[in-house]
């Protein structure tokens, strides 16, 4: 059996506790795919399943048949994360959990700071929005889940509509709070041995660019439009980067004009 990322078709153990399935959707924005996760106690048939993923009946199937699923909880609002919800819920009947009431069924919206005890597993939500408003992460003894937050390789895009890099930072510095020790669960990409340190590195990376942002606009001027920006910061990240560049650039303009 292959232990390694990517595996598609494959239930791939992560940690004593999470598995992953791979949905078969790699993109732009996906890396090579939605990971959906499987959390179950030791010996237990009892499932909790985090981010069903996109609508597709062979990859919800898979994950429907990993276990007894109880609970369905959910890291944000994109689509190659909940797209498959009302399927999955139609299938399995399992009450669903995020942190946007539109998602919920048989339950109640999830709070930060709440920690679920179900089947045999202690799971903490730590709110930590900045990729979209709405980003949740789920906090478990030895791993956390942090859905597009932190991705396994590469790096986070703020959604232009609700994503701001204040919160993003903030929620960082949260993750670099419980994340010492702890393996990262990510919603696209491969696991990564240490959550703080991710997380350190994320901070840096954005502030590096934020240096270079600051710097640019200093020379286009005060009213410098995100495009211009990008091509003069990432002049040397491939060209289909950019409309992806562009989203944080524009993130990061407001930011430094309200900061
Ligand atoms: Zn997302």
């Amino acid at each position: 059996m292959t232990s390694s990322h990517p595996a598609y078709g494959q239930l791939r153990q992560v940690t004593s506790s999470a598995s992953v399935l791979l949905a078969d959707n790699p993109g732009k924005m996906t890396l090579d795919g939605t990971n959906t996760w499987i959390l179950r106690a030791q010996g237990s048939d009892d499932v909790v399943v985090v981010d069903p993923g996109p609508k597709d009946s062979g990859h919800l199937d898979a994950v429907a048949a990993t276990g007894n699923v109880v609970l369905v909880l959910v890291t944000h609002r994109h689509k190659d994360h909940t797209g498959g919800l009302k399927k999955f819920y139609k299938k399995t009947g399992a009450p669903i959990r995020a942190s946007s009431e539109h998602f919920v069924r048989d339950s109640t919206p999830l709070k930060d700071g709440e920690v679920i005890d179900v089947a045999g597993l202690k799971i903490t939500v730590l709110a930590t929005p900045g990729h979209t408003a709405d980003s949740l992460s789920f906090v478990l003894d030895d791993a956390v889940l942090t859905g597009d937050t932190i991705l396994g390789r590469g790096t986070t895009v703020l959604d232009p509509k609700d994503g701001t890099l204040a919160d993003y930072l903030a929620s960082l510095d949260r993750l670099e709070a419980v994340g010492s020790g702890k393996v990262t669960l990510p919603g696209h990409g491969a696991e990564v041995a240490d959550t703080a340190e991710i997380a350190r590195f994320y901070r840096t990376h954005r502030l590096e660019r934020l240096d270079q942002i600051r710097a640019a606009v200093e020379k286009i001027g005060p009213n410098a439009k995100p495009m211009q920006v990008v091509k003069r910061v990432y002049s040397d990240v491939d060209k289909k980067l950019w409309p992806a560049a562009r989203m944080s650039v524009k993130a990061q303009l407001t930011y430094l004009r309200e900061n």
